[in-house]
């Protein structure tokens, strides 16, 4: 049943009727995840979207598990980026939030349902029925296609204002990043002074991580699979201490001294060793998605009551506090901004844990129309 009403949207949804403006970015076509030039169309701006020309755009660990469809789900040719930082080109009628020229941010929720209890709550990011910036299919029956590309057409519920005070390149993984390692710290209340948050993986989400806590005031230890990134974590960015987790004597040393723990990692890795560094009643969150299910050894749960959890980006009022907060405190991302043609060896330098902290595509400037 839902097969088949999935397979009408499909069929009703001639790109050109229901998109008529002609856009252009690069697309991932096969599993090789080999990056190109697209052209494709997307929707006239309605009366309560926003359009944005496309000035920056992140690149997240997810762009690459998806061009390479290592959760599955991948429908190409799909056209990643949703940590995208724009300005204002139109805005529909019903449009009071936003004026032409106006520095805005589109993460990686385009829609939702708006009458759950999750979206009458601001969390979309718990919707049913949210939509991803790409790679899904909309309501009007058409893909989704995210920020590798010149411009895009969002709702103004899910587009944020950008703060003046945040360069916009550095803001622009906050988009995704930010809002993913915010929203866990507030709603498990570990945005607090005393509190001791381990943060494990020291990437894009990473090291944002760092800085927001901080920020709250916590203590801060980084738990991470790479000796080199030491001295950046602590000097750099604010960690208190850095543990490597291979480094058994080192975990045993921290045991049971964690309030939460926010899991960033991107591959299988083991999760008992990240249970033990908890106190009784503290919680691991994962936020990382590798591609295969995790072990647990139920035990490591059993004792001490610890509590395994997850997280999904945040709703738009939080990415928009996220956004004010960052802006307030200096917190941006460290990037390496990169032309549109140098994704591809973007993304093999990001699949061997080669970049610091997030590539950031200058798309303004180097997405040249055909
Ligand atoms: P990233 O920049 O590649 O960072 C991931 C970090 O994980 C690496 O820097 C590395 O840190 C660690 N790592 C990688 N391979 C490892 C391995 N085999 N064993 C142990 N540690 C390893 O990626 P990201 O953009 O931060 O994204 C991280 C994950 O979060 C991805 O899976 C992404 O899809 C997911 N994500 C989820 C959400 C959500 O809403 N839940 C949102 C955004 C992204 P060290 O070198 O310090 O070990
Ligand atoms: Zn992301
Ligand atoms: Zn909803």
């Amino acid at each position: 049943m839902a097969d088949s009403v999935v397979s009408e949207k499909k069929i009703a949804a001639s790109p050109e009727e229901v998109h008529p403006h002609k856009a252009y970015g690069w697309a991932a076509r096969d599993t090789s995840g080999h990056l190109s030039p697209f052209r494709f169309s997307r929707r006239a701006t309605g009366e309560d979207d926003v359009r944005l020309k496309v000035l920056y755009c992140g690149v997240c660990h997810s762009d690459l598990h998806n061009i390479k469809n290592e959760w599955g789900m991948t429908i190409y040719p799909v056209v990643p980026g949703h940590e995208i930082v724009g300005v204002v080109t139109e805005v529909g009628s019903r449009v009071e939030k936003f004026k032409l020229g106006d520095k805005v941010g589109v993460g990686c929720l385009v829609d939702s349902c708006g009458s759950c209890n999750s979206c009458e709550d601001g969390f979309e990011n718990d919707c049913a029925g949210w939509v991803l910036t790409y790679g899904v299919i909309a309501s009007d029956g058409t893909m989704t296609y995210g920020g590798y590309s010149d411009f895009i057409v969002a709702p103004q519920r899910f587009v944020v204002r950008f703060p003046d005070s945040i360069p916009l390149e550095k803001g622009a993984p906050l988009l995704c990043a930010g809002i993913t390692v915010y929203s866990p710290m507030k709603y498990f209340g570990l945005n607090q002074p005393g509190k001791h948050l381990g943060i494990v993986g020291l990437g894009g989400l990473g090291h944002v991580a760092i800085r927001f806590a901080k920020a709250f005031g916590a203590k801060v230890t980084v738990i991470s699979s790479s000796p080199a990134k030491e001295r950046e974590a602590i000097d750099k960015f604010g960690a208190d201490a850095f543990l490597i987790s291979r480094e058994t004597n080192q975990m045993e040393a921290a045991a049971g001294t964690m309030d939460g723990i926010i899991d960033t990692v991107s591959a299988v890795h083991p999760l008992n060793p990240l249970l033990s560094l908890l106190k009784n009643q503290g919680e691991l969150i994962l936020i990382g998605v590798p591609e295969k299910p995790l072990e647990i050894a139920p035990y490591s749960l059993i004792r001490g009551r610890k509590k395994l959890a997850g997280s999904a980006i945040g709703g738009m009022k939080d990415t928009q506090e996220m956004l004010d907060f960052a802006g307030k405190h200096g917190i941006t991302a460290d990037v390496e901004v990169i032309p549109i043609d140098y994704l591809n060896t973007a993304m093999e330098r990001l699949a061997r844990n080669d970049v610091k902290y997030r590539f950031v595509i200058d798309v303004a400037n180097t997405l040249t129309h055909p």
